[in-house]
């Protein structure tokens, strides 16, 4: 699961969000970077 993170408001922005437009959808900044989910993203089975 892709995530993306505003630069400016810092807001989690949500890969569907991307496909539309590529904006920021809380503060409308167009620089957003992709967050890699190596936050520990642990799935106990
Ligand atoms: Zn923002």
């Amino acid at each position: 699961m892709k995530s993306y993170k505003c630069l400016h408001c810092e807001n989690m922005i949500k890969d569907e969000y991307i496909r539309k437009k590529i904006r920021c959808p809380y503060c409308g900044a167009k620089i957003l970077y992709k967050t890699r989910t190596a936050t520990t993203e642990v799935k106990a089975v």
